[in-house]
C-alpha cells in the first residue's frame, strides 16, 4: 500500500499531514510512505528527515497523486488534485463535509473513499485520533497571545515601586477545548478570567482552571446532544446569554469567543451593544469566524476596529504554530490510519468499526454518513 502526502495547497497553510516520526512507525508496519519534496518544510521536517524515517521523497506531485492508494492531508485537496487520484483511492483529512458538503462532488465523481478527521467520534477509544481537540488546543492558546499582544495593558497583577497595576479581565465564551485552553493560558499570564457556556458540565472544567463560571438561567432546556455537543438554542435562550455577556463585557479588557454548534452557523453572542459598551483599547478575538462568527461586526480573516475596540477574527491560528500543530495532527491521523491497515500492511476498511464507520464520508463514491447526507440534501434545496 502506498501512502502519499503532498504539499498543502491552501493559502497560508503551513502544516503537514505527516511528520517523520509517524512516517517511521507506518513504514515499520510495512506500508510505503511517499512525501512530496518540501511538504514538511514549514513545519520543521526536511526531505532528509523523511528519508531517515524510511519514507521516499517524490518531486513529481501529479505522479505521486496518480499512484497513491491513500492520500493524507490537512485540508481538503483541490479538485484538480482530486482529479489525479485513482478511482477507489482513500483520502483522509479535515474535509468540512458538514459545512461545505457540495464541495465533495469531485470526490463522489472519482468514486473515492473519504474519511473526515472532524467526524471521528470523541470517544475514549478514539482519543489519540482527536485532531479537532489537538487543533483547538493550539487555537485557544494562541488566541490569548494575540489578544495580549494587541492589548495596551499587561495581563498580570503587578505591585511595583511605582504602584499597583490591576490584572486584565478576560471573558471567554464557549468553554470547549479551545475555550478551556484560552482560560488556562490567560490564567497563566495572570489575568482574572470568567467564562460562559451553555453546557452545565463546562462549569466544573472552568472552575477547575481557576476561572469564574457565569451561569444563565435557561429555564431547564436541553443544551447538549447525546454526543456532548451544544445544540442550537432558540432566540429567547440566546438572548438570556447575550444579556449577561453585554453586562460583563463592560468590565472586560479581552473577550475570546469560541462558541460553535457542529454543522450550524456559530451563535451570535457579542452584540453591537456589547461591543459599544467596552472600553476603547479592548480586544475581542472571535475564533468562530469560519462558521459565521460569535461577534457582531467581526470579519473572518480580518482585524476591524469598532469604537476603539479591536475585533480579530483569525481563520487558521493552528497554522501559526506549525511545528506542534503538525506533530499533533500527524499523530492523530496516523493513529486513525492504523485502523485501516491489516497486519500485512494492506488496506482493510471495516465500516462496522465504531470509529471508522462514523468518520467515513464516502465509500467508493457513495455517501456513507447520515449527517453528511442530510447536509447535502439541505445544500441542494
Ligand atoms: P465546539 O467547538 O463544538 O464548541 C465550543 C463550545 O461552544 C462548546 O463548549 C459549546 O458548548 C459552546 N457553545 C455552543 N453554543 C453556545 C452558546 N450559544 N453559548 C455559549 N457557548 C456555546 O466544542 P468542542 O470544543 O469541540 O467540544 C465539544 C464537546 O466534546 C465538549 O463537551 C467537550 O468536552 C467534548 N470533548 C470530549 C472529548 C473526549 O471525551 N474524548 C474530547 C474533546 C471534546
Amino acid at each position: 500500500m502506498k501512502i502519499a502526502v503532498v504539499r498543502e495547497a491552501s493559502p497560508g497553510e503551513t502544516r503537514a499531514a505527516l511528520m517523520p516520526e509517524s512516517a517511521r512507525s507506518l513504514a515499520a508496519q510495512g506500508v510505503e510512505v511517499h512525501i512530496e519534496s518540501g511538504a514538511g518544510e514549514q513545519s520543521g521536517a526536511s526531505d532528509a528527515d523523511y528519508i531517515a524515517a524510511g519514507a521516499k521523497i517524490e518531486r513529481d506531485r501529479n505522479a505521486l497523486l496518480e499512484s497513491a492508494d491513500v492520500l493524507l492531508c490537512v485540508n481538503r485537496p483541490a479538485d484538480h488534485d482530486v482529479a489525479r487520484l485513482n478511482s477507489g483511492a482513500v483520502v483522509i483529512g479535515f474535509l468540512r463535509p458538514l459545512d461545505e458538503p457540495e464541495s465533495l462532488s469531485q470526490m463522489v465523481e472519482r468514486r473515492l473513499t473519504v474519511f473526515a478527521m472532524e467526524l471521528i467520534p470523541r470517544s475514549t477509544r478514539a482519543q489519540t485520533m482527536d485532531a479537532l481537540s489537538s487543533m483547538a488546543t493550539i487555537v485557544g492558546y494562541k488566541s490569548v497571545l494575540l489578544a495580549a499582544d494587541r492589548l495596551p495593558r499587561m495581563f498580570p497583577l503587578l505591585m511595583t515601586a511605582a504602584g499597583t497595576i490591576a490584572p486584565a479581565k478576560v471573558l471567554v465564551l464557549g468553554a470547549g477545548v479551545a475555550g478551556l485552553q484560552a482560560i488556562a493560558t490567560a490564567r497563566r499570564l495572570g489575568a482574572v478570567v470568567e467564562a460562559y457556556d451553555v453546557r452545565a458540565a463546562a462549569g466544573e472544567h472552568v472552575r477547575s482552571l481557576g476561572a469564574k463560571f457565569l451561569q444563565v438561567d435557561l429555564g431547564g432546556i436541553q443544551t447538549e446532544d447525546a454526543g456532548g455537543y451544544a445544540v442550537e438554542l432558540s432566540d429567547e435562550a440566546l438572548d438570556r446569554g447575550r444579556a449577561l455577556i453585554t453586562k460583563n463585557a463592560q468590565t472586560s479588557n479581552v473577550i475570546i469567543t469560541s462558541a460553535q454548534v457542529p454543522g450550524r452557523r456559530a451563535p451570535l453572542l457579542v452584540t453591537e451593544e456589547a461591543v459599544a459598551g467596552m472600553k476603547p483599547g479592548s480586544v475581542i478575538v472571535d475564533l468562530a469566524g469560519s462558521t459565521g462568527g460569535n461577534c457582531a461586526g467581526s470579519k473572518p480573516g480580518e482585524n476591524v476596529e469598532l469604537n476603539g475596540v479591536i475585533i480579530m477574527s483569525p481563520l487558521n491560528l493552528a497554522a501559526t504554530v506549525p511545528v506542534h500543530a503538525s506533530q499533533l495532527y500527524s499523530r492523530n491521523i496516523s493513529a486513525f490510519l492504523k485502523l485501516l491497515i491489516d497486519d500485512k500492511g494492506a488496506l482493510k476498511i471495516d465500516l462496522d468499526d465504531d470509529v471508522v464507520g462514523p468518520a467515513c464520508v464516502l465509500h467508493q463514491g457513495e455517501v456513507a454518513n447520515d449527517r453528511v447526507a442530510a447536509a447535502l440534501a439541505t445544500a441542494a434545496r
